[in-house]
């Protein structure tokens, strides 16, 4: 396949995902009243000021889990998690309250046993990927 064909394939197949969470747009600024989020210029913050002609409007990650439609899902099982519970579980809360405040949307729905395991939600994808790799490099050579 020259470079032209697998151009054309890239295109074609090109994953067209649109987050129905994130597609909705409250307006010029919002207020979430469940957790106190502020959406505005595009984003939502964990500003301390409401703007003035915020309206109320709750916001996506309130909604995800409102709805329990995590955006991703950990599943973490084996030897090592059963030695080391506690810390992973640590790590997993530490991680969900770094991103949490920095990025208002990034939030942990659950984390439940299942399976001799433990199944981790949550409301973006960002939050798994840093805890996926926390552990490892806190642990792993
Ligand atoms: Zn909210």
């Amino acid at each position: 396949m020259d470079k032209h064909q697998q151009s054309q394939k890239s295109k074609l197949f090109k994953p067209t995902h649109v987050d129905p969470y994130l597609a909705e747009m409250p307006g010029s600024s919002a207020h979430c009243p469940q957790c106190g989020a502020v959406y505005r210029q595009g984003r939502w913050s964990w500003q301390q000021t409401v703007p003035d002609d915020a309206k109320s409007h709750i916001c996506p990650a309130c909604r995800r889990i409102a709805d329990n439609q995590p955006a991703g899902t950990l599943h973490l099982a084996g030897s090592y998690l059963e030695a080391h519970r506690e810390e992973v579980l640590g790590l997993i809360h530490n991680t969900e309250a770094a991103e949490k405040a920095q990025h208002a949307l990034e939030r942990l729905i659950e984390v439940s046993e299942q399976q001799g395991g433990l199944r981790t939600t949550t409301t973006s994808r960002p939050v798994i990927a840093n805890a996926d790799c926390r552990p490892k490099n806190s642990y792993c050579p």
